[in-house]
């Protein structure tokens, strides 16, 4: 029984893990479209594969991840009128990311890491945290910690230069190009045929957001960039980087 996953632990032995003061992290996703190339769940499946190599190197512990995220945006994951996109209303999120600090919270848990992986539920992460402080603070207690983080904000510029060779689209419209496609060739290759990647040029978007949305503002694709040039060792790279950046950001940050 030496897994991080919580959920495959009995209770005595997490327990103890929390009674010794495990971090628990928990990836936060979405079941997203994300192309025609690959699976419906690179947002929950990446935070997840992260957490656990995070867990691992700091000795905490993995929740189970939330796999549905907020509204897939038009400007950021296609839009949420795509088949297969299937999202929570802002609220639904806020309460269920409330409920799970808040037993956390009850178990004895103090420091806990929400590790996103779906651009659109970032507000609503907030939320909840700021709801469950609220709740633990009426119950006296004041010393619950949460980190949210978004895994590619710890993607750095020599990173960026290596895998991306001037070509930087920015992060938003990301969804479905090389970032994802590359790191599920590395965790996760049987869920991307590169066969199936259409080669396009990264969507352009006026200043401004327009409801209901206009469909033919997203690429027929669903992917809001080419993931032509994703490759495993680009995924590798990155794994590493992301991994590296938050073990050293929550050591920091806790101590
Ligand atoms: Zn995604
Ligand atoms: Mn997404």
């Amino acid at each position: 029984m030496d897994s991080v996953d919580i959920a495959d632990l009995a209770w005595p032995v997490y327990d103890d893990r929390v009674k010794k003061g495990a971090v628990v992290l928990i990836p936060v996703g979405a079941l997203e479209q994300h192309g025609p190339h690959m699976s419906m769940n690179p947002d929950v499946l990446l935070p997840t594969a992260i957490a656990r190599k995070v867990a691992q190197n700091i000795g905490g512990l993995v929740a189970p991840a939330i796999a549905y995220g907020y509204k897939s945006q038009q400007k950021s994951g296609g839009g949420n009128h795509m088949p297969g996109t299937t999202s929570l209303d802002g609220w639904t999120l806020t309460c269920v990311v409330r409920d799970v600090l808040r037993e956390l919270a009850r178990h004895g848990v103090r420091r806990t890491v929400m590790v996103n992986g779906h651009f659109e539920n970032s507000a609503f992460l907030a939320e909840g945290i700021d709801l469950a402080l609220r709740d633990l603070g009426s119950h006296n207690i004041k010393d619950f910690r949460c980190i949210v983080l978004s895994y590619w904000d710890f993607i750095d510029q020599k990173t960026i230069d290596t895998i991306y060779q001037g070509t930087f689209p920015g992060w938003a419209v990301e969804h479905g190009g090389v970032l994802e496609t590359s790191l599920m060739l590395h965790l996760y290759p049987n869920l991307v045929n590169m066969d199936l990647v259409i080669d396009h040029p990264p969507a352009t978007f006026p200043p401004y957001d327009f409801f209901p949305i206009k469909p033919e503002w997203t690429p027929s694709s669903g992917c809001l960039s080419s993931a032509k040039s994703a490759a495993a060792t680009h995924g590798k790279l990155i794994f590493s980087v992301c991994v590296e950046g938050i073990s050293g950001a929550l050591r920091t940050a806790f101590d």
